[in-house]
């Protein structure tokens, strides 16, 4: 089968042999890959150096081909499914461990990611594949994991008391992210501000139904005057700048909730004890999120609420430019992989 595959820091598409499902696991044949800002990152070696080669892609939407041993426990042969986590924690946890058993999987010593999703064939752990309702399309596929980010720390929201209702602000709101989190927040009731750079991404925000959207440079004055800070600040945008803008427009006693994952190389946020005294924040990182809350997202998306922004659809052997393309930031919204082109 076709596989791209992380080799020296370049993507290649090669033969390799087709997966066969083990003890618990389901081969999934792939109908649709979501392309995801992380693969930049990994490819360009942005946070650690990988020991290659790496298969590539951790969002899929396929159908469940062959079964290995007890996997039917938890999905059918013939069932579509979305893979129900991207990144670290997808693959495998314990179930019996004290993350496991407080709802916090990615954090188990025995988690494992999901990689392998720009082929023709993954073969996955069964009890972390989502069945999906025929209301949900394959072009949905980058709930799997840019929805499902952008959901559980929107989420982690109400866990922390900011309420609905209340303003809070989505720094990088035009990305794969943000554009989700925007349709995440406005279902729950928030009143969402949506921040980012230009005037075609500004269009794109208000469009995806934010009260407000402002550019990054006039953010801080805007969100003073009109709201006197918000309640909670989400940061999508992989630079440190974005971070430092979303500390800077919460009131006091706000919570941050960092998602974008800047390159090591562009350095640290700064920020005083005295000044976290005065500000009283909760400074806190989010990434992916469970399958109960791939479950839940899947059925607001069948019921409409939480739809994917694709403006783009390439074959598999168009992969290395799309990210980089995504890398240059040229598109908004998500790019996804159709295997059948
Ligand atoms: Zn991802
Ligand atoms: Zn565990």
């Amino acid at each position: 089968m076709r596989a791209a595959i992380l080799a020296e820091g370049k993507l290649v598409i090669k033969d390799v042999p087709k997966p066969s499902p083990g003890h618990e696991e389901a081969l999934v044949k792939i109908i649709t890959a979501g392309v995801c800002h992380s693969d930049v990152h990994l490819i360009k070696g942005d946070w650690f150096a990988p020991s290659f080669p790496i298969p590539m892609g951790h969002e899929g939407i396929g159908t469940v081909e062959e079964l290995g041993p007890e996997a039917e426990k938890s999905i059918q042969k013939g069932d579509r499914v979305i893979l129900g986590l991207g990144g670290t924690g997808g693959g495998y946890w314990c179930g019996a461990c004290e993350y496991c058993l407080s709802g916090r999987p990615r954090l188990c010593k025995q988690s494992k990611g999901i990689v392998g999703t720009y082929a023709e064939y993954i073969s996955l752990w069964a009890k972390s594949l989502v069945k999906l309702p025929d209301e949900v399309s394959n072009s949905e596929v980058s709930l799997a994991c840019g929805g499902l980010t952008a959901y559980s720390a929107i989420k982690k929201l109400i866990k922390l008391d900011v309420l609905p209702g209340k303003p809070i602000a989505i720094i990088g709101a035009a990305g794969g992210l943000g554009h989700y989190a925007i349709q995440v927040a406005k279902t729950f009731g928030y009143k969402v501000v949506g921040v980012d750079v230009g005037k075609e991404k500004i269009e794109f925000v208000k469009s995806m139904g934010a009260d407000y959207a402002v550019d990054a440079s006039k953010a801080a004055e805007f969100i003073k005057e009109k709201l006197d800070g918000v309640y909670a600040s989400i940061v999508f945008s992989p630079k440190i700048a974005g971070f430092e803008l979303g500390l800077k427009l919460m009131k006091r006693g706000g919570v941050f909730v960092g998602v974008g994952i800047p390159a090591t190389s562009e350095g640290t946020i700064s920020i005083t004890p005295l000044e976290m005294l005065r500000r009283d924040a909760l400074i806190m990182m989010s990434a992916v999120g469970t399958v109960e809350e791939m479950r839940e997202l899947v059925q607001l998306a069948a019921d409409g609420k939480v739809k994917t922004h694709v403006s783009r659809v390439a074959s598999l052997s168009e992969i290395s430019q799309v990210l980089e393309d995504l890398d240059k930031e040229k598109y908004t919204g998500r790019a996804i992989i159709d295997m059948a082109k």
